[in-house]
């Protein structure tokens, strides 16, 4: 099935009920006028000279004009290119240069941010890209207005749009998603139909989604954690999306889950994190929640607890997966007992297979950490334009090489122990942060901690940790270190400790470890 396919079956299906709600825009839609939206940009774009094959980029923050042009681009075949709202010139400029974009669709800021003059830096720089076309009611020299594209909707000539939608292959790509970048720069992965849609289905399947359901949405679109595990798992089932802002901010989703009767939650844990240690918290009644999906890295046990007992997720589940993967490869199901869903990633979803190597590529025992491989349908296409790089991730047999360190126990239950990358090894022992991580979490004062290694000159590496406090609380490096004693290895206490009071993080919530490394060994040189 396309894209475009799943939304028109839900359309038929559901086609009055409530689809799309952008609060911060005042915008609230069932999936019919959705979908008059969506063809009134396809037939515009189409209008503008835009064929088959063609890349078209989106760089925004959640607005509406996200979704549309997603499902307008695969509605015509159009391979959309998600761009990260963080990046600057450089970063733009690379990505829209690499990907060969004829057209982009473009927010005009994102708070101090100008996109508008960014773009008109780089566009005399990128041949390619003819077309330009910015939202909001202002005119920019050189670039359409997003609103002037769209055609009148009895312009639309629907069949025509419906015989073009009908010579699309699903094993066309349709999508170049950038990577978090947490590890450092990002790679654009491309990915078909059939790559995020069956994804979306399964995902979908595993929270039991269904028409009655309210998915808030606080998560980035650029991202396929927002695009994929939220939209189009919601158009596969019919649930509506709601979205509370532009950005993440955790009022504004409490907020939203209270206000709209949301039914489900997704977030990275970082958000989970701040909404449950929001100031306000006890004034939300989110007893309305369900489900939803906590991932995008380490989902510590105690939130999780946390977020089952206070925010009345009993049904959350935790996914693992990443961009190259459409994304999702292991997810928890509310069948697990409680115990395995909050301290495991569940089991290797239907029709993905998966194995876990050491250096070689031999599988190991059961239970002993190596790095996971997955296969299926699962897996991109490739690195857009970068065959090399894509010939090392996807190895021989089809594996994607998922640079992550895990275990998988007797019954399939997986446990990432941490990125290949970020383990470190302290005079021949090998310590895993994760673990470290979470046993300082325990710790009342902590609010949230990173554990990383560091150069050192007797031991090759060093433990060390960033502290961020709870609100008005003090600690020092004894303190913490007493902590660990007699309770976990001596090798594994953090020598070095900084208390900070934010972390070097992606737009998606993810801390960037490659940074503090970066910044430790510059201060410890
Ligand atoms: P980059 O590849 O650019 O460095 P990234 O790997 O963070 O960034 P994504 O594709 O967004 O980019 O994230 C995938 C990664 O996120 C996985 O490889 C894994 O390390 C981590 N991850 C995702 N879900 C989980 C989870 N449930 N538990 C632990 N780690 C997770
Ligand atoms: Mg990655």
């Amino acid at each position: 099935r396309t894209l475009a396919g799943l939304l028109r079956e839900t359309v038929r299906r559901v086609g009055d009920r409530e689809a799309v709600v952008f609060r911060e825009q005042g915008v609230r839609w069932t999936w019919r006028q959705f979908s008059v939206e969506v063809d009134r940009l396809a037939a515009g774009l189409r209008a503008l000279g835009l064929r088959p094959g063609d890349r078209l980029g989106i760089w925004s923050p959640n607005r509406v004009e996200w979704l549309v042009t997603q499902f307008a681009t695969a509605r015509i075949g159009i391979v959309l290119v998600n761009i990260n709202p963080a990046y600057r010139l450089a970063e733009l400029e690379y990505a829209l240069q690499l990907s060969g974009c004829r057209a982009v669709i473009a927010a005009e800021r994102l708070r101090t941010a100008d996109y508008l003059a960014m773009l008109q830096t780089v566009k005399p720089k990128l041949p390619a890209l003819e077309f330009v076309l910015r939202m909001g009611e202002g005119r920019t020299p050189g670039m359409l207005r997003y609103a002037d594209v769209l055609l009148a909707p009895e312009a639309v000539d629907v069949a025509a749009l419906d015989a073009l939608e009908a010579t699309l292959g699903c094993h066309d790509p349709i999508n170049i998603q950038f990577t978090s970048g947490t590890t450092g720069h990002p790679k654009g992965a491309t990915l078909t139909h059939h790559n995020i849609v069956n994804n979306a289905i399964a995902v979908a399947q595993a929270m039991r989604f269904g028409e009655a359901d309210r998915l808030c949405i606080p998560v980035p679109l650029y991202h396929c954690f927002g695009m994929v595990l939220a939209v189009l798992a919601c158009v596969a089932s019919g649930a509506a999306m709601v979205f509370p802002g532009e950005v993440f901010d955790a009022g504004a989703t409490l907020a939203a889950v209270s206000e709209e009767r949301c039914t489900a939650l997704h977030g990275v844990p970082t958000m989970f994190i701040a909404e449950l240690d929001h100031p306000e918290f006890e004034r939300f009644d989110l007893s309305c929640l369900r489900t939803g999906i906590m991932a995008g890295s380490p989902c510590p046990i105690e939130t999780m607890k946390k977020v089952v007992a206070r925010m009345s997720l009993r049904e959350i589940t935790i996914a693992y997966g990443m961009t190259e993967t459409s994304p999702v490869s292991f997810q928890s199901s509310f069948d697990d007992p409680l115990e395995r869903r909050v301290t495991t990633v569940g089991r290797v979803q239907p029709h993905v297979e998966a194995k876990v190597v050491d250096a070689d590529g031999r599988t190991v025992p059961v239970g002993t950490p190596g790095e996971l491989w997955t296969r299926g349908y699962l897996v991109m296409q490739g690195y857009w334009g970068d065959e090399a790089r894509t010939r090392e991730a996807i190895v021989e047999g089809g594996w994607m090489r998922t640079g992550d360190l895990a275990t998988l126990d007797a019954e399939g239950y997986c446990n990432i122990v941490g990125r290949v990358k970020d383990m470190l090894i302290r005079g021949g022992e090998n310590i895993y942060p994760r673990e470290i991580e979470e046993f300082l979490f325990r710790h009342p004062k902590v609010q949230s901690v990173q554990v990383f290694g560091v150069p050192d000159r007797k031991y090759g590496e060093e433990v060390c940790a960033w502290i961020m406090l709870r609100l008005g609380e003090r600690a020092d490096v004894e303190e913490i270190q007493a902590f660990c004693r007699d309770q976990i290895a001596h090798y594994k206490i953090p020598r070095h400790i900084r208390f900070v009071t934010e972390m070097p993080m992606t737009i998606t919530g993810k801390v960037q470890k490659f940074m503090m490394r970066r910044a430790m060994a510059e201060e410890l040189a």
